[in-house]
């Protein structure tokens, strides 16, 4: 049979926390876990009221304070109470935290109440309302476009010039959406770890001269230069997502950089491993906000570049190609100066490694 120190050796294996209250809420147990969650010690939380220790914000005070809260509800009536699994904001010692809490009341007349972490689901339903809200946005402005186009070469007789104007605007659009569509299911091929690889020796100079000559049309009066060793050895790496890396690097520089600035791509070559630096003079990036600029769906707000259109999702998408081909991201910038965002990617083995 199993007895109360049982008992509470098996509640103290359990990974989340736990506080045992009485039929009136004062504390008479803890478990391990709960002081770091809660962030107090068993002694500080000893015979104290709930209310006291989670101090829940907004209409959830009502769980645990009052007459009539959740708890004594619970308690009165044998009843178990689960909040929602995004969990409840409550006063954490700097700023709010959300916690997971069940209550379940026990036959005795007090309640066990079990205390999770809500931050890593709150993440992935947060990451998934983001989502929604980048995919509506980012799918209807391109859709709109195309669709009113071809309604207008629909209903009305237009020249060869205008004709192949509007259908150019139109192949354009379609171009945006096949992009976004590509951000989102790369971000979800790294997500779940599917990202397919195919790395061999990769000509570095010759891959950047390649992208270059994609991203012509986009860089209008960009002055670009190229700084490489005269030597310049091979890297190992999947030269399609090399490409893809440089086209996002490069396509941000000019996208956050005003008309006819300078972009610098520079390659360093170290014992092991090339850095790749793409520094442009433009908008540049806050100390505060640099933290966030490789998650996903970040955007930094600023008055110069609300009409640049974006998902947030390309820096993210960065990072999760070089750390899987075995490199590292970084980024240095001044606000209202520029930024350098760059990469490393390993050598290539020496019996491959034939200078380009
Ligand atoms: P997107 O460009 O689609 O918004 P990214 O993930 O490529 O998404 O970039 C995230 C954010 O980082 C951008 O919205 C922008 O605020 C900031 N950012 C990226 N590159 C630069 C840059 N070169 N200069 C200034 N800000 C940048």
């Amino acid at each position: 049979m199993i007895n109360t120190t049982n008992l509470v050796d098996i509640l103290q294996s359990f990974d989340q926390g736990y506080l045992l209250v009485d039929n009136r809420g004062f504390v008479v147990g803890m478990g391990a876990r709960t002081s770091s969650l809660l962030g107090l010690s068993e002694k500080e939380a000893a015979g104290k009221h709930v209310s006291q220790l989670i101090r829940a914000r907004g209409f959830e005070t009502a769980l645990f304070e009052g007459p009539d809260s959740v708890l004594e509800r619970c308690v009165e009536s044998g009843a178990d109470w689960m909040s929602p699994l995004s969990g409840i904001a409550v006063d954490g010692a700097d700023d709010v935290i959300y916690l997971n809490i069940q209550i379940r009341s026990m036959t005795w007349g007090g309640a066990l109440i079990l205390i999770a972490d809500a931050g890593p689901v709150r993440e992935v339903l947060e990451s998934h309302d983001a989502l929604l809200s980048v995919t509506s946005h980012e799918l209807k402005t391109p859709l709109t476009a195309i669709k009113a186009t071809a309604e207008l070469l629909l209903a009305y007789q237009f020249d060869s010039t205008q004709r192949n104007e509007m259908l150019g605007d139109i192949y354009k659009q379609a171009e945006r959406l096949e992009l976004l569509i590509r951000e989102i299911l790369d971000a979800s091929q790294l997500d779940s770890g599917r990202m397919p690889l195919e790395p061999y020796e990769v000509d570095l100079r010759g891959t950047l001269a390649d992208v270059l000559d994609e991203l012509d049309s986009q860089m209008g009066e960009t002055r670009l230069t190229v700084r490489f060793p005269a030597i310049m050895p091979k890297v190992w790496a999947d030269k399609r997502k090399l490409s893809q890396i440089l086209v996002n690097l490069i396509t941000n520089a000019i996208k956050y950089s005003p008309e006819s600035s300078s972009v610098v791509v520079t390659a360093t070559v170290g014992p092991e491993s090339v850095r790749v630096a793409v520094k442009d003079r433009g908008i540049g990036i806050k100390h505060e906000d640099q933290h966030r600029l490789f998650k996903k769906f970040q955007r930094i707000p600023d008055p110069a570049t609300r009409r640049v259109s974006g998902t947030g999702l390309g820096l993210y998408i960065v990072k999760g190609l070089v750390e899987l081909q075995g490199g590292t991201v970084d980024v240095e910038s001044a606000y209202g100066k520029g930024s350098t965002f760059s990469f490393t990617l390993p050598l290539a083995p020496v019996s491959a490694r034939a200078s380009a």
